[in-house]
């Protein structure tokens, strides 16, 4: 780890010297997330453009690193969800497209002007907005419509005529793009996908029919890529989840096989900070969650909800620990956390467990972790606070 570069806290007791110089920090494989947007590049063949979609500060990866890297392999464009997180790539130096896909708040628009950020419009009366910014700033500005397909979130729900007369009225911005986004695109037992894309193709030939036909169509994010549906990806796609290495499992008899093969690019430790044998009885953690039912020993782990871990993990989720998946016992606590490591006895306190990843050939992803906790990989991966320490490997 020595000579790599971090993000986060920095306060490091022995630099230079340990292994694991932190209390809980993550590492990220910036060749990874490279490796990953070219298997995504390779599905898609050159004729689609791939626009990786790092919004979230790239899911908890930490957005500059992950753009900087992204941007080295030849991304043209990136995708991020506010005006704000834009600038913060501008300002570390990002020259890349930027689409902005939910930001034009009044606040934000000057800001979208001055650091060359793209937005996507989401309603018809908007584009008289960008309109008059652009004339002021005495520039032609691009922008991405949104249109509403099915998801019933951000997106206009005006019919092709009323798009086309609005274009008509803003001779200062070009509709580059005009995209939909999917409401449950991993479920092959459900039309709605196809529905979609239906929806959304009628109207872009609606466009089409007055001469409107912007450069960009675009509809899909990781699920449509992974599973190959085609008809999803016309010039764009914009995924996600698998620049990070993970794919939503497809549900459905007639769900396709994955065409897409992708390696999840963060590691999260954290150190063990006591070890102590417990007699049967003892009731473990706050609230007296668990009862040990026999002799037992447990780790105290240097991480707690205040790091990312889901509290829902209590008495259910598993770390690694000593090269064994192990269980947590008790409740999650901001800074702490408690395993049971009767399996791992040789542990001892400055030893380091696995919370995500990989160790002694057994591994717990984000995705598992999300199963365990009720919700999703997503929301494990953005999870995970910035008190972590995030290190590029
Ligand atoms: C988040 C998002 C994506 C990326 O979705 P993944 O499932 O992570 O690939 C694509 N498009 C839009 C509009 C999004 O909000």
């Amino acid at each position: 780890m020595n000579g790599a570069r971090v993000s986060g806290p920095r306060f490091n007791l022995a630099e230079g010297v340990l292994q694991r110089p932190y209390r809980t920090w993550v590492e990220v494989s910036l060749r990874q997330i490279a490796d990953n947007f070219d298997a995504i590049r390779n599905v898609v063949t050159p004729s689609v453009e791939v626009m990786p979609v790092v919004k979230g500060n790239a899911c908890g990866h930490g957005v500059v690193e992950v753009a900087t890297a992204l941007c080295a392999r030849g991304a043209r464009w990136l995708a991020v969800s506010s005006v704000e997180e834009g600038v913060t790539l501008r300002q570390a130096g990002i020259k890349a497209r930027i689409l902005v896909l939910a930001d034009f708040l009044p606040w934000s628009r000057a800001a979208a002007i001055q650091h060359s950020l793209t937005p996507v419009l989401y309603d018809l009366a908007d584009l008289k907005v960008w309109d008059r910014l652009n004339e002021s700033a005495g520039q032609v500005g691009n922008y991405h419509l949104k249109t509403d397909s099915g998801l019933w979130r951000l997106g206009t729900r005006e019919a092709a005529s009323d798009i086309v007369s609005a274009i008509r009225a803003c001779p200062h911005i070009r509709l580059e793009g005009l995209m939909t986004h999917f409401a449950a695109a991993a479920d092959y037992s459900s039309s709605q996908t196809e529905e979609q894309i239906a929806c959304f193709l009628q109207l872009a030939a609606g466009l089409a029919e007055s001469n409107v036909r912007p450069r960009y169509l675009h509809m899909a994010g990781t699920v449509p890529v992974a599973y190959r549906r085609t008809e999803a990806w016309q010039t764009l796609v914009r995924p996600g989840h698998a620049i990070y290495g993970y794919v939503a499992p497809a549900s459905g008899a007639d769900a396709p096989p994955r065409a897409l093969s992708v390696r999840p690019v963060l590691t999260w430790k954290a150190s063990i900070l006591s070890i102590k044998d417990v007699p049967p009885g003892a009731r473990i953690g706050y609230r007296g969650t668990y009862c040990a039912p026999a002799p037992m020993r447990i780790a105290v782990i240097a991480a707690g909800y205040a790091d990312g871990i889901p509290h829902q993990l209590a008495n259910r989720g598993m770390v690694i620990a000593g090269g064994k998946l192990v269980p947590i016992v008790g409740a999650i606590a901001m800074d702490l956390t408690i395993v049971d490591i009767t399996a791992s006895p040789h542990l001892q306190a400055g030893d380091v467990v696995t919370v995500l990843g990989s160790e002694g050939g057994v591994s717990i992803d984000a995705q598992q972790l999300g199963e365990l906790a009720g919700t999703s990989s997503y929301s494990v991966l953005c999870g995970i606070t910035q008190r972590v320490t995030r290190v590029y490997v």
